[in-house]
Formats: structure tokens, C-alpha cells, sequence
């Protein structure tokens, strides 16, 4: 007989995306003339840049003559893209983050899921509220987070963030073995200075925790005081796992290629407490289960680092940017407290109602659909996400119908 890991029925179902389609079909069955306009959604809408999309032609075409065709690749990816994420992303950072030390994979929505595998059943995990799902679920289907009662896992560590918090959280007294932070952060957009990052891997440090650090949207950063990487803090290289992706930095969440760091001076600990190297760990996780990102694809994020490649990037972060600042400006004038959006591609915006109330609202007075945030977690309620991820005719039109709305 088939057992099945049960850890899975721990699992509760994705209700709030399934709700918000639920509503929009009822929503749209009644309504047929005005245009809905969709920007609750955390997916890019523009193409690919130029460099990349040669770069990824060249590559294909290389994969089609004998002389230049690849097999399999290096599981941690190729060289030239490592070599290229280090002298970019890493290359003012004290000690230098190696090519050695980072993975390239075809996500970190697979990264952050994946490398909690790494780590004893019964570590204590540290999730904020509210969060990006994955990090909890993960956590769900591997034994670690308990039973579920009263809308919470009886063996999670909730980080609970709120206005008063900046939606960030702060290290707790007790005492964790894993934390996930993610800084720019979805879903509330706000970011970590420094000070506030210092604090965590002060705390990781005196704890022997480990800190998975998502920094998926660190392109979004414009303030050049707050860190883009965990590792301009002291001391982050010995407990700091870093995730990165070209998914909303260059628009490949269709493209598929991410990158995770790992230094070798970063050490989990056996039952008898000796230490032992998360890099060498990862490499046999990621050599045994994972066979690396197609070759083309890698080519085409090495594109991201030429100067043409550079220069279309900051533009499409440029154009997202100013949709945040659009839907910023417009919701601060009907007088709603927003959160993010300077740093961040989303708005985490105050309703002063509950959150599916506002969602309502807004669909029905306006036909805008917005995240509801209750469904990252209990403290998001009260709150909706908006995301900057549209077309300025989208983004604009979205503000001035809401803009004539009376609330
Ligand atoms: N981390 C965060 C915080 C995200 O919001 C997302 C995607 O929305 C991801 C990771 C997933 O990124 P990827 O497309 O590289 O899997």
C-alpha cells in the first residue's frame, strides 16, 4: 500500500486566489461594459530585454550545430553566469561573495521551498505575518509545522508585523533555529535598513540560527542607504542564506533562472554538535535532484550583466517604479496610509475596513481587483496589496476611476 506523506493534509488550500477568481467570475457574469483592470497580480507584464532575447536566439542556435551543442550542464550552474553574478550583484561586498558560493536554479520560488530539506524536523522556523506562502507550506509538507488550529500551526513561530513594525519584523526574544526574511518585501513592500537587518543577524549569530534571506525584488531598491544584500551587514556570511531571481528584475518569470547563495562560511550542526558546511550540503542536494538551467536560459540572464543588457533593465524597473509611485500618490490623496511602493514594486495600503470588504469595494465601484491582505496571514488583515506590475495605461486608468470613488 501507498502511504502517503500526510504532512500534506496539514496543507490549508490556496483560498485566496481561488476566492478572488471566484468573485471576479460572479463580478464579471452581472457587469459586461467596463473594462476590469487586474492589479493584485505579482507577475511582470513587460517583455523580455533586447539582450536577453538575442542573446537567447545566439544561444539556441548554438544548441543546434554539433560543434557548439551542450548535454547536460554543471548542476550549479555555468561559470560565466556565476563569474558575472559576482563581479555585479557582489562586487562591493566585504568578504567577497565567490562564483563558487552561488547556485543557479530555475527559481527561487523552488530555492526558498527547497532548502528548508537541509535542516532537522525539528528546528523551530520563524515565519513573518503576513508572508509569502511558500515559505510556510514548505514547512507544512515537511513534518515541521504541527497541527492547525484557530488559523495557526501549533509548532510555527509567527513573526507578527504591523504598521507600528514598519510590516516588518523584529527578532523575538525566544529563541529560533530558522528565520525567513524578505526584504523588498511582498507582500507589504517594505524593506530592511540596515540597522534593522544588523539586528537579525546579531540575533542568528548569538543563536546559531540560520537566516533565509529572500531578496527576489532587490533591483526595486532605489534608496541607496538600504542594503540590497544581507551580506553588506558584518558577520551575514556565516548565517545568511541569500535568494535572488531574474524574474522580476529582467522579466523572466516565464524564462525561469534564479540564483542562491551560500558561503562556505555558513554551518548548520549535527545532533552532536559538529558543524557542517550548508554550501557542501546544498551542492549534494541540488548534484542529486536538480540538473541545472538550460543553457540558452543561462545565456540569456548573462545578457541582464552586458551594458545594453544593464541599460533595458533599469529602464523596466524604471517604468514599474513610476506605476508604484502613481498608485502611491493617488491612494495617499483619498487619504489611505500606504506602506512600500518607493522601494518595492507593491503598495500595501490601510483600508479602514476588512480587507475582502475593501476588495469588494473596489471591484464592484470600480472594476479593479486588488490582493486581499488577510490572505498572506492574520496581521494582513485590514489591508490590500497593490502591485506596480502593469502597463502605465492600465495603472493610470485603475487611479483615475478610483480617484472618483467616495470612501
Ligand atoms: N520570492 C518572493 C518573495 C516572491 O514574491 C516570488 C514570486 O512572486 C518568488 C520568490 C519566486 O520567484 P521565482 O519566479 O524566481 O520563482
Amino acid at each position: 500500500m501507498a502511504k502517503i506523506n500526510e504532512n500534506y493534509l496539514q496543507l490549508k488550500s490556496s483560498y485566496l486566489f481561488s476566492e478572488i477568481a471566484k468573485r471576479i467570475k460572479e463580478f464579471e457574469s452581472k457587469n459586461s461594459t467596463q473594462k476590469l483592470i487586474k492589479m493584485g497580480i505579482g507577475d511582470v507584464t513587460e517583455p523580455l530585454p533586447e539582450a536577453c532575447m538575442q542573446a537567447l536566439h545566439a544561444a539556441t542556435d548554438e544548441m543546434g550545430k554539433r560543434e557548439s551543442f551542450k548535454g547536460y550542464g554543471p548542476e550549479q550552474g555555468y561559470s560565466f553566469l556565476r563569474e558575472l553574478i559576482a563581479a555585479n550583484d557582489f562586487k562591493n561586498i566585504s568578504p567577497s561573495i565567490s562564483p563558487d558560493e552561488i547556485f543557479v536554479s530555475d527559481g527561487s520560488k523552488c530555492d526558498t521551498g527547497n532548502l528548508q530539506e537541509l535542516f532537522s524536523l525539528d528546528s523551530v522556523v520563524g515565519i513573518p505575518d503576513p508572508v509569502y506562502p511558500v515559505y510556510l507550506d514548505s514547512n507544512v509538507m515537511a513534518g515541521r509545522a504541527g497541527n492547525f488550529s484557530d488559523g495557526s500551526y501549533n509548532k510555527i513561530k509567527y513573526l507578527n508585523t504591523s504598521l507600528e513594525t514598519g510590516f516588518l519584523p523584529n527578532p523575538p526574544s525566544e529563541k529560533l533555529d530558522l528565520v525567513y526574511l524578505c526584504s523588498p518585501n511582498n507582500p507589504t513592500g517594505a524593506v530592511f535598513t540596515k540597522e534593522r537587518l544588523k539586528a537579525w543577524v546579531d540575533y542568528a549569530r548569538q543563536n546559531k540560527a540560520i537566516i533565509l534571506f529572500d531578496a527576489a525584488y532587490f533591483a526595486f531598491i532605489q534608496d541607496e542607504n538600504l542594503p540590497k544584500s544581507i551580506y553588506e551587514i558584518e558577520g551575514a556570511n556565516e548565517v545568511a542564506i541569500e535568494f535572488r531571481s531574474f524574474s522580476k528584475t529582467a522579466g523572466f518569470t516565464g524564462t525561469r533562472c534564479a540564483y542562491t547563495i551560500i558561503p562556505k562560511e555558513c554551518f548548520g550542526f549535527s545532533e552532536n554538535g559538529e558543524k557542517h558546511s550548508l554550501h557542501s550540503l546544498w551542492l549534494r542536494r541540488q548534484s542529486t535532484k536538480f540538473n541545472g538551467v538550460s543553457y540558452p536560459i543561462q545565456k540569456a540572464a548573462a545578457a541582464v550583466y552586458s551594458e545594453e543588457g544593464k541599460q533595458q533593465v533599469a529602464k523596466l524597473i524604471a517604468g514599474y517604479m513610476k506605476n508604484a509611485q502613481i498608485i502611491r500618490e493617488e491612494l495617499t490623496k483619498k487619504g489611505l496610509k500606504c506602506v512600500g511602493g518607493d522601494n518595492a514594486p507593491y503598495i500595501w495600503v490601510e483600508t479602514g475596513t476588512d480587507s475582502w470588504q475593501f476588495f469588494d469595494m473596489l471591484l464592484n465601484k470600480a472594476s479593479v481587483v486588488c490582493t486581499p491582505g488577510v490572505g498572506f496571514g492574520k496581521c494582513g488583515e485590514g489591508y490590500i496589496r497593490f502591485s506596480a506590475f502593469n502597463s502605465r495605461e492600465n495603472v493610470e486608468e485603475a487611479m483615475t476611476r478610483i480617484s472618483r470613488l467616495e470612501f
